[in-house]
């Protein structure tokens, strides 16, 4: 019988469904990138809000807007921070938006009389941030095509400022910011104020940024004619508690970040704004010292459609600890209201809440805020006004305008924002606080990234990662930095063994998750693509630099190059450099290496360097000076160098000894051995994963 259309339908429906199961959906899952989540995002953004960032400006009446580029949060704290001090001091109607959200076709008809700022941090080689990069290549890789005007000249109109987050110690410094300015100068846009640069670096990007900015103010207010006043505290948002709510409701989310996992039936794509909370397959201490942790963990991606490879990061979220979480509640007087139920809005329609409502104080607080880190002077100010006594108002006012007692009292003793209250006022509660400077002031929590340090070739479902557990001590025992993620990493670990040793500052961690979705051990991660690859080519040779927890990838890089051998590939020289302390103590993976040995033979060869074993201190870089023939010779053969680890002094160090080796080597002048690091280096043969 002939089939009618129908039945050709149901026929199709059928047999793509039939597809659907068997495949399991993996026909059509992909491991998605943050590339791939911007393109969704943008079309997500398409169908509900406009991309025409000048429209927008208009229908919302906005004469400032604060354009944002940031990869860990600081470039969009610093961003919202302009926006709050133009309006409350200079009466700008301000508006904060992340680069990705808009499209820039038509910023040659940005009106004269409104400004556009800047805000950008570059990331590892001199590369934007994931939000920035549609916005750099626009306007700087290609050629810009502007809606209206097509003159050598289209962005005369456009008045704008730029403040530049980046770090000295990398090659590329500020390389994004000072290329965005160069290319909008060139398109005839009239830059005010100076070029502001941040560098980490040297640990003053606060100062750099609060020193630009005043100078940045001043030029604007004159060129726009702006008059100061004295400045108000106007929130951002809008705090409504909810007595018709309890934390019980279904529709309250406890620190679920959105609503699939709200609703329990979470969904990819999972990435670096949709976590998947990952059973952890196994964990333990990598040191053999009591005072020192190092947390090894596998993190089973096994019920997602997630994979990595090789030289990829994992994402990991935090929870803030419980005692920190504590002692923000009781300096604000709010101990008893925490678990009430509140929406949070937007005052205006371009202010985006960042963390989805209705909730509650106290999952804000555990989940979303970084309560735990460095204040900012200009926040402390903002507080002075909510003083509980005079004095601890003049207090406040001290510490926001002295620098120097800023750096003395708060930053040099690692102090966070409650214990910074808890000491200008002493057994006083600051309950005139407003809850909304809180979530306007300080970071909303950022995924850390931790280099995988297993190989995909072996497990692509089961990545591994080696963490480091921070704790600073302040010399004469003042305080004690205890870093977020890790010492939640930490306490994971010590549950899953069933360790009772409480945390000797007293440290505990809703380890269950928001209504014990992560019981049972679940940490929340995504992965996050990175170009830190071994050569396609395994006979091609490779040279690692990794000393400390910088041997993570590398650990990933070897266990692939032994299991190809395995394979019977032809694997070229192997040559891991790795540093530790001590080699009884922190020698990390010390039982595997022999293993990789045995399958690798000749090519594998690890080259240690125990700073502290000796009379000498030993170092990665002083090892690979002694190597220079070899590793001349490799290099001469094509070979791949890595450094992972240490930005500020290691890779930096590395970088110059590779430099003196091939001058040497080749008997030119030292000059031109740097060159032929840096032609390395644009090849892609010599790559850093380094933070
Ligand atoms: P945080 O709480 O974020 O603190 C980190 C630092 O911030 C402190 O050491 C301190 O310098 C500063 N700080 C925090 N609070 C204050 C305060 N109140 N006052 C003053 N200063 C403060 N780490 C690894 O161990 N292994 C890896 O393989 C690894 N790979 C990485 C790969 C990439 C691409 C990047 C970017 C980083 C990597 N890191 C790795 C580092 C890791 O991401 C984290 O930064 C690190 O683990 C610390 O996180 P934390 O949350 O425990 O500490």
């Amino acid at each position: 019988l002939p089939l009618d259309t129908l039945d050709v339908v149901v026929l199709l429906v059928l047999l793509l469904g039939t597809v659907a199961y068997l495949s399991k959906g993996t026909l059509w899952a992909k491991t998605e990138t943050p590339t791939d989540y911007n393109k969704s995002l943008q079309s997500t953004a398409k169908a509900g809000k406009t991309r025409n960032l000048i429209e927008k400006m208009d229908e919302s009446d906005k004469n400032m807007v604060i354009l944002y580029g940031s990869q860990t949060g600081t470039a969009e704290d610093y961003a919202s921070r302009l926006a709050k001090e133009g309006s409350a001091r200079f009466g700008l109607k301000t508006m904060v938006a992340d680069l990705e959200d808009y499209d820039y076709e038509n910023l040659d008809c940005f009106p004269h009389d409104k400004v556009a700022v800047f805000v950008l941090a570059t990331y590892g080689e001199g590369e934007p941030t994931d939000n920035a990069v549609e916005f750099y290549e626009f306007i700087y890789n290609g050629e810009p095509n502007f809606s209206e005007n097509a003159s050598e000249k289209p962005l005369t109109n456009l008045k704008y400022v730029t403040f530049g987050l980046g770090n000295n110690t990398y090659e590329h410094y500020n390389a994004m910011v000072r290329r965005v300015d160069e290319s909008l100068t060139k398109l005839g846009a009239r830059r005010i104020g100076p070029a502001g640069e941040g560098d980490d670096g040297a640990g003053t990007m606060e100062e750099d940024f609060i020193s630009w900015k005043e100078a940045m103010w001043a030029e604007l207010a004159e060129d726009m004619g702006l008059e100061e006043r004295e400045a108000v505290y106007e929130p951002v948002f809008a705090i409504t508690e909810r007595d018709d709510l309890t934390p019980e409701d279904d529709t309250v989310y406890l620190g679920e970040p959105n609503k699939n996992h709200l609703e329990g039936k979470s969904v990819g794509p999972y990435n670096t704004h949709n976590p998947f909370i990952a059973p952890i397959a196994l964990s333990k201490e990598c040191f053999t010292v009591k005072d020192r942790n190092c947390i090894h963990m596998e993190i089973d991606l096994s019920k997602s459609n997630l994979t990595y490879t090789t030289g990829d990061h994992l994402a990991v979220w935090p929870t803030n600890a419980g005692v920190e979480v504590d002692r923000l509640f009781k300096v604000l007087g709010m101990e008893e209201k925490r678990h009430t139920v509140i929406d949070v809005k937007g005052l205006d329609s371009t202010s985006k809440v960042p963390f989805p409502a209705p909730t509650t104080y106290d999952a804000i607080v555990r989940y979303h805020v970084e309560i735990n880190a460095t204040v900012s002077r200009q926040f402390v100010a903002s507080l002075a006004a909510f003083a509980p006594t005079e004095m601890a108002k003049e207090q406040m006012t001290r510490l926001g305008s002295d620098k120097d007692y800023f750096s003395e009292f708060v930053t040099r003793r690692y102090f966070n924002i409650a214990q910074v209250l808890e000491l200008v006022a002493p057994g006083e509660t600051w309950s005139q606080i407003p809850f909304s400077i809180i979530i306007e002031g300080l970071n909303h929590i950022q995924p850390r990234y931790y280099s995988i340090s297993s190989s995909s070739v072996v497990n692509n479902k089961v990545p591994t990662i080696t963490a480091v557990v921070e704790s600073i001590a302040v010399p004469g025992g003042s305080n004690v930095l205890k870093g977020v993620t890790t010492n939640y990493l930490l306490a994971l670990k010590q549950k899953q063994h069933g360790d009772p040793s409480p945390d000797p500052y007293g440290l505990t961690y809703a380890i269950t998750g928001p209504r014990n979705k992560y019981d049972g051990f679940h940490v929340p991660v995504a992965i996050r693509s990175s170009n830190f690859r071994l050569p396609s080519d395994p006979s091609k040779p490779v040279i690692m630099i990794g000393p400390g927890t910088g041997v993570a990838p590398f650990r990933g890089f070897v266990q692939e190059r032994a299991a190809l051998a395995e394979q019977g590939q032809t694997v070229g020289k192997t040559l891991l450099f790795f540093g530790c302390r001590k080699e009884s103590e922190d020698f990390l993976y010390k039982d595997e290496w022999p293993e990789y040995k045995e399958k690798l033979g000749d090519a594998f060869e690890l080259i240690t360097a125990f700073s502290r074993d000796g009379d000498k201190k030993v170092y990665v870089q002083h090892r690979l000076a002694e190597y220079a023939k070899e590793v001349n010779e490799l290099i001469q053969q094509g070979a791949y160098f890595y450094v992972c680890g240490d930005a500020a002094r290691m890779a930096r160090e590395v970088n110059d000894v590779l430099g003196k080796i091939l001058a040497e080597q080749r008997g030119l002048e030292e000059e031109k051995g740097h060159d032929l690091v840096k032609r390395l280096r644009s090849s892609n043969l010599y790559q850093e994963d380094v933070w």
